[in-house]
Order: structure tokens, then C-alpha cells, then sequence
């Protein structure tokens, strides 16, 4: 991570602020963002459409990696689209003042309460993930008297980490049309009879995490290959090509992400090569990163609480926090850099698991992990949990969830205020 470092007390520093004091005063658990750093790789991507691409492109923020109304306006100020998945997150944004045009409303099932609420606040592109979603579309567009802008999920067939076309693998994924068999071409016929529907955009989005350069690169030429096969039997030109998020970050040593304007590069010079082979026009061009604006631009502080040593087992190192901020590692044993904020100065030289405090022994947030030698009261800093983790934290056991602080210029600004007993029971009838 960037913009981490330790002060004369031997304390972890972020964004030139003592870990320990921003703890002390907002309580936690705590994520806490570097603003800075999230619109630097925000410019990142806008600077590369422009240089590549001739900034015939749109990137949009994947809200769900962090959505709260302070990073929507950061992403509009910033002037990225935006990705949605579901009315919640379209509520989140048009509260920001987010302009509907920038939004992309993504999902593999809508409900038609939703879809109409898009087609009302005029939002820019509704993806369309199947044939039974586009026949929806086309009804409560028609109904309204409206004109939807499609964007329609296909999938392409690609491997992301061997950029292999699979045959069979692919297919099996609740996301989108198969181009393999057929499926895929049929949906576009049958969005093109649709007087309420304008396919503006193919979409595909190939996976997460991903280092390498080559299946975007890759999968952009099976999507062009496609669109001409659409312009060559059905005369009609898609104008607009969306090509996922997915770009991967560093969470430990071992990750090695890709630059971000070498990818866009890369990407750029391929689209418009392709184009010139197929005969096509040079689309207006898609990215959706999310994990990769935020991810490795915050982190998480905890209070360890307490230390279980088990002779010959294992020692427990316990926060006050756990799965319900950062189920990460209980959904795919995600794995993330720990660094004790009090001492950070000293050697890493004890082996633990740290977990959390729910009533789950699953709840952990890494095991054999390297950490200097912790007592409880310490300060733990988790690294890189900008991403997909405020946006899939849980109130289990009834637990309140964190505050998110963004760090700007010395100054400390609550995004999200850490929820109170009142909040926890909000709903409930009483
Ligand atoms: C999740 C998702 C993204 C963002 O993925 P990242 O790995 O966070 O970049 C982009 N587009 C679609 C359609 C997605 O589902």
C-alpha cells in the first residue's frame, strides 16, 4: 500500500497520520481511505481513455466495491460514470447528485420495481442479463412510453487467468448470454424487434483480481468479432462496447497487478486494430474498475481485545471486529497484509490467526500470519480493504458497523458515521 509509513514512536503512519490517534478518535473497528490516492487512480484511468483512446471512453466506478453518498460525489467530482446493482445503490447515488446519464444499472436479475425505478430516474444504460430480463424491459419501457438504452451482459467464453476461449467453462455462470451457442446472437436479434428497447452496448465483465493484460486484450477482440458478425447479418452497428472491471491489486507481497495506463494501452491499441481488420467503427469504449480505485487505498484498524495463546496449536489474536466488516477471508480465504499499528517498528516475528468476535469460528480474517508480538490494546492495521469490505459488512450478532473515514490534506472527514445501538434495532418494531 502507498502513503504508509512508521512515525519516531514506532507507530504505523497513514497518509502522514499516527494510525493510533485517528483510532483513539473515531473509535474502532475503522476504515479509513486515503482520498488522495483514490483520485489519483481515478485520473489514472480518465488520463489513459484520453491518451489511448482518444477519450472516446467512459469509466465507471463498480459502486459495489465502496457506495456511500461521499464516494459517489467523489466519483462524479472526478467525473467517472457509475456502475449499479441494484436500487439501493441507484437510491445512494441520485443522493449524491449523481448525474442518471453516467449510470450503468448492471445485475443478473432485477426485479421489475427496480427497472421501472431506472426507467423513471432516466438511467444511462440498463444492462439486459438474459432473455427473460429483456422481454421485461421492452414491456415496462413500452408501458411507459419510453425508450430503454440496453446494454446486453454477454459472455464471452474467455479464462481470465489462462485467456484460454473455454468452450464449456464459461457457460456455466448466472451472468449474461453465451456467445458459444447461440444464445448470445438470438438476444440481440430479438432486442433489436423491441420498438421500446435501443441496444446502445455489448457488455461482458471477465472476473476480479485479475494481473495480466493479455484476456482483456483478448476478450475485447472476441466482443469486436461478435459485433461484426451482428453488422454483417443484421446491419446494425452496437456503438458502445463495455468491458467489465476486474483489474487486480496488490494484497500481499505475492500479487503483481498490472499498471493501469499499460492495460488501457495495451487494450486501446487492440480495440482500434481489430476494428480496422473487422471493418468496424471505433466504439465508444466501457471499463468498470472497482476494486482497483479503492482497494489498496484503505485500510481497517482494529483493538485487539484479547490473546489466546493454545500451546502447540495456535495463538488467537482477537479484534474488535471480524467478518461483519471483512467477510473476505470466510468467503475465499482472501489474504491480506497485517501490521500491528502500535508496533510497527519491531520485527514480525510471532505467527497468529486473527479473528473476530462473532459467535463463528470461521470468523477470521487471516491465519498464519506474520505479526510482531501483540498484546491486547494494541492497534491492527489490516492493509488493503478499500474494496468489498464496508459494502459486505453485517450487523451479525447484532454488532454495529464501523465508521469509513477518508483522510485528505491532514483532515479527518466522516463519510459514514459508525452505527449506534439505535441504529441496530432501527427496524424492529417495538
Ligand atoms: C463486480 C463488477 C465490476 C467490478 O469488478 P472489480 O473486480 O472490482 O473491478 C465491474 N463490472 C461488473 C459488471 C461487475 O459485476
Amino acid at each position: 500500500m502507498e502513503n504508509i509509513s512508521v512515525n519516531s514512536l514506532g507507530h504505523l503512519t497513514f497518509c502522514g497520520m499516527d494510525t493510533l490517534s485517528v483510532a483513539r478518535d473515531f473509535g474502532t473497528p475503522l476504515y479509513v481511505m486515503d482520498e488522495v490516492s483514490v483520485r489519483k487512480e481515478c485520473r489514472k484511468f480518465k488520463d489513459s481513455i484520453t491518451e489511448y483512446y482518444d477519450g472516446k471512453g467512459l469509466v465507471c466506478y463498480a459502486s459495489k466495491a465502496l457506495c456511500c453518498v461521499y464516494m459517489c460525489r467523489l466519483i462524479a467530482e472526478e467525473g467517472l460514470g457509475l456502475d449499479v446493482s441494484s436500487a439501493g445503490e441507484i437510491y445512494t447515488a441520485l443522493k449524491a447528485g449523481f448525474d442518471p446519464e453516467k449510470i450503468v444499472f448492471h445485475g443478473n436479475f432485477k426485479t421489475d420495481a427496480e427497472l421501472d425505478y431506472a426507467l423513471e430516474n432516466k438511467i444511462g444504460r440498463i444492462e439486459a442479463d438474459g432473455f427473460g430480463e429483456l422481454r421485461r424491459l421492452a414491456a415496462l419501457a413500452a408501458a411507459k412510453g419510453v425508450t430503454a438504452n440496453v446494454l446486453l451482459r454477454v459472455k464471452p467464453g474467455v479464462d481470465a487467468h489462462t485467456h484460454e476461449f473455454i468452450q464449456t467453462g464459461q457457460i456455466d455462470s448466472k451472468f449474461g448470454v453465451a456467445l458459444e451457442n447461440g444464445e448470445a446472437f438470438a438476444a440481440v436479434k430479438e432486442a433489436l424487434s423491441y420498438g421500446s428497447i435501443s441496444l446502445k452496448c455489448l457488455g461482458c465483465h471477465i472476473g476480479s483480481q485479475i494481473f495480466e493484460i493479455e484476456p482483456f486484450c483478448h476478450t475485447a477482440e472476441i466482443m469486436l468479432e461478435f459485433a461484426a458478425k451482428i453488422k454483417n447479418e443484421l446491419g446494425y452497428e452496437v456503438p458502445e462496447l463495455n468491458l467489465g472491471g476486474g483489474f487486480g491489486i496488490k494484497y500481499t507481497q505475492v500479487d503483481t497487478p498490472a499498471d493501469t495506463a499499460e492495460c488501457i494501452k495495451a487494450v486501446s491499441a487492440r480495440v482500434k486494430a481489430k476494428c480496422k481488420e473487422l471493418g468496424l467503427d471505433v466504439p465508444f469504449i466501457m471499463l468498470e474498475p472497482g476494486r482497483k480505485i479503492v482497494g489498496d487505498k484503505g485500510l481497517t484498524l482494529y483493538t485487539v481485545g484479547e490473546v489466546k495463546e493454545i500451546p502447540n496449536v495456535r495463538t488467537y489474536v482477537i479484534a474488535d471486529g471480524g467478518m461483519t466488516d471483512n467477510p473476505r477471508y470466510m468467503l475465499y480465504q482472501a489474504e491480506y497484509e497485517v501490521i500491528n499499528a502500535s508496533r510497527a517498528d519491531k520485527p514480525k516475528d510471532s505467527t497468529v490467526t486473527v479473528c473476530g468476535r462473532t459467535c463463528e469460528s470461521g470468523d477470521k480474517i487471516g491465519e498464519g500470519l506474520k505479526l510482531q508480538q501483540t498484546v491486547p490494546g494494541d492497534i491492527l492495521a489490516v492493509l488493503s480493504t478499500g474494496a468489498y469490505n464496508y459494502s459486505m459488512s453485517s450487523n451479525y450478532n447484532r454488532i454495529p458497523k464501523p465508521a469509513a473515514v477518508f483522510i485528505k490534506d491532514n483532515r479527518i472527514i466522516t463519510a459514514v458515521r459508525r452505527q449506534t445501538l439505535d441504529d441496530v434495532i432501527s427496524n424492529d418494531v417495538l
